[in-house]
């Protein structure tokens, strides 16, 4: 899962992008609205959540609130501003946005509004099943013939994202956009020993991968279960 962070306040922003990230997201941080509106609409079908500060340098959240919801409907928006009055959370939720916390916040709620909101896009599907593999988003867990099996976060991520899209190829190039944020280098041969390490949790051994690769384009988990 990716997020948008749309933020100036550098030690807001990068506190949240150290939390979001130990979560198991990618997180791309703007400092500035034009920059933001910028990369918001050009990257518009790559981010499963926006979160947008009200006041930034440029141009406001609420314009690249405006400017989201021209084109896409339906990804979660979350402003966070430290305008308190009825009148802005109306104005706010009016404008697009899904959801509202004031500064300060604890980091706790906003992964808790986080979650509610991924989980009504992905029609609260959180457990996934293949093969023996179990993985269940809400409870954070996997387990393999019902005992739980330590992945890192990242780890997690690429499972998770090959079991949404379980039958499907997973092309390299948008795993890394799904799982590692914008200043990755774009190497995509890190994901090769990300899968190495899942296959070596999760296989059985002598067996066939679960996980199987297609050359040069990617890996596909497939649909036997
Ligand atoms: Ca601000």
């Amino acid at each position: 899962m990716r997020i948008f962070l749309a933020e100036d306040e550098a030690a807001i922003s990068g506190f949240l992008k150290e939390g979001l990230e130990e979560e198991g997201f990618a997180v791309d941080v703007v400092g500035n609205g034009r920059l933001g509106l910028e990369m918001a609409l050009a990257n518009i079908n790559e981010y499963d959540l926006y979160l947008l500060d009200w006041m930034l340098p440029g141009i406001s959240g609420i314009e690249i609130c405006r400017n989201i919801r021209k084109t896409n409907k339906t990804v979660p928006i979350i402003f966070l501003t430290a305008k308190d009055t009825v009148d802005d959370t109306v104005f706010a939720l009016e404008t697009g946005a899904n959801d509202f916390l004031k500064k300060p916040f604890a980091f706790e709620e906003l992964l808790a509004r986080i979650k509610v909101l991924l989980r009504n896009k992905t029609g609260d599907q959180s457990i996934f099943v293949t093969e023996n593999i179990i993985l269940n988003t809400a409870a954070h867990q996997v387990t393999k013939n019902g005992k739980p099996v330590e992945l890192t976060q990242k780890e997690f991520a690429l499972l998770e994202y090959l079991l949404r899209n379980k039958g499907n190829v997973c092309r390299r190039t948008r795993i890394i956009e799904k799982i590692w944020d914008i200043h990755f280098d774009k190497d995509t041969s890190v994901i090769d020993v990300f899968i190495n390490s899942l296959r070596k949790k999760l296989d059985d051994t002598g067996a066939e991968s679960f996980i199987q690769t297609l050359r040069g384009v990617g890996y596909r988990v497939n649909n036997k279960a």
